[in-house]
């Protein structure tokens, strides 16, 4: 049976992005009656964590695995909210190991990679479980309600009311909207939602509200990087080689390296158990596409062919044996890029909407720290 169902504020996604504006935003609006709707399982959006039923108590960062804030606009609103995590504990300054590899001949030219420019953050727990911390923090628990595996459709604006339509037919109302990711404003709604028109076009026609209408030109120049992570659960008794003790060590592979290999980084996670975990990050598209037409099976061996290649020799990582278990993690967007949208466009007072997300220029566009900052600015613009 269909239900509807009433709310003062409806926040479409449950990424960090949103969880950082929904305790922000509820901690001065404690009476709003507020609702989260997200597709997937559980909080964290990219920034989360998998947690196998298959393989009982390991846990992997599969998407962003860290936060970098770069903040070199000096933005004190970010700098505060970043300190705020690092007093309640929710974060810890990250000091793992990193390594450019392929840069040994020229210490001084490192690219920087875009993920770890300016000061790294590590959750203490896991990435989704920052996302948990961050939306029941200042005592929020038990007054927002969820609603997982929900994915919204349709958007509707009637009668001065938002209508949200999922795909199993249920209906939300409600008088604000907020929307953290822009799936239901971006062309690309047409093939995830096969639809034949974007959702936010159709509630709000052209002509209406010039902020929107900007807002979805805009977007029109942004685009999103495919990538695949592999996760490698080791056997028991791999280990590194020089007894390295921290958390998480990344290795970034130059343009060279990573045109070889079809790997961008390789990310090494320490688990509660003492295995240690691997996630290799690719977003090279023909070997993205080739695992379509090959088989799976040959495809992973592959993989572990090219990571001892690239080890071979390597004073602290050992091979692997080829026997360990590996899964597939397809993003289809794993990050915008292209145009980053301005955040002058992210609230319409007329429609009562607004808009946060890594897809917001300012600091940090297509990482966290663009996805934090563009919360807490919109926190500030639904007061006014
Ligand atoms: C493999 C990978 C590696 C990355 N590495 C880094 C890194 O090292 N450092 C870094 O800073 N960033 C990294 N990123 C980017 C980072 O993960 C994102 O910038 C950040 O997590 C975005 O958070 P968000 O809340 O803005 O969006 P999201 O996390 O995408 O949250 C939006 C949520 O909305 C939900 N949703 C969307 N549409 C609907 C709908 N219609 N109905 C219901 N729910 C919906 C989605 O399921 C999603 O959970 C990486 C991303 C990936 C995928």
């Amino acid at each position: 049976m269909k239900s509807s169902f009433e709310y003062d504020l409806l926040i479409i996604g449950g990424g960090i992005s949103a969880c950082v504006f929904a305790s922000n935003y509820l901690k001065n609006n404690i009476t709003k009656k507020v609702a989260l709707i997200e597709f997937g399982r559980s909080l964290g959006g990219r920034s989360s964590t998998r947690i196998s039923r298959r393989f009982r108590g390991w846990k992997l960062n599969h998407g962003a695995p860290n936060l970098n804030i770069s903040n070199n606009n000096n933005n004190l609103l970010l700098k505060k909210y970043i300190h705020e995590l690092l007093e309640k504990n929710f974060i810890k300054i990250d000091d793992s190991e990193s390594i450019s590899l392929g840069n040994e001949s020229n210490l001084d030219i490192i690219q920087k990679s875009e993920f770890s420019r300016g000061v790294n953050y590590l959750p203490l727990s896991s990435m989704s479980k920052l996302s948990q911390q961050i939306i029941y923090s200042n005592n929020l628990k038990g007054k927002i309600d969820f609603y997982f595996e929900t994915l919204i459709v349709d958007l509707i604006f009637k009668y001065n009311q938002w209508r949200l339509i999922s795909k199993k037919g249920d209906i939300f109302k409600s008088k604000y909207l907020v929307c953290s990711s822009n799936l239901l404003l971006h062309k690309r709604s047409l093939e995830v939602l096969k639809t034949n028109y974007i959702p936010l076009r159709k509630a709000i026609p052209e002509n209406n509200d010039k902020k929107i209408d900007l807002l979805i030109n805009l977007l029109d120049k942004q685009s999103f990087i495919p990538r695949m992570t592999f996760l490698i659960y080791t056997n028991k008794n791999y280990r590194y080689k020089d007894f390295y003790p921290k958390k998480q060590r990344y290795f970034y592979l130059n343009n060279d390296l990573e045109n070889k290999y079809n790997f961008e980084r390789v990310i090494f996670q320490l688990q509660d158990n003492g295995k240690i975990g691997i996630v290799i990050h690719t977003k090279k598209i023909d070997f993205i596409n080739s695992i379509n037409s090959n088989d799976e099976n040959l495809f992973k061996q592959k993989i572990f062919k090219n990571f001892n290649e690239l080890f071979e020799g390597n004073s602290s990582v050992n091979k692997l044996s080829c026997n360990e278990v590996i899964s597939i993690m397809k993003w289809r967007a794993s990050q915008p890029s292209g145009y980053a949208i301005p955040l002058s466009l992210q609230f319409s007072k007329k429609y009562r909407i607004g808009f946060c997300g890594d897809w917001f220029g300012g600091e940090g566009f297509g990482r966290i720290e663009s996805s934090i900052l563009s919360a807490l600015m919109l926190v500030k613009k639904f007061k006014t």
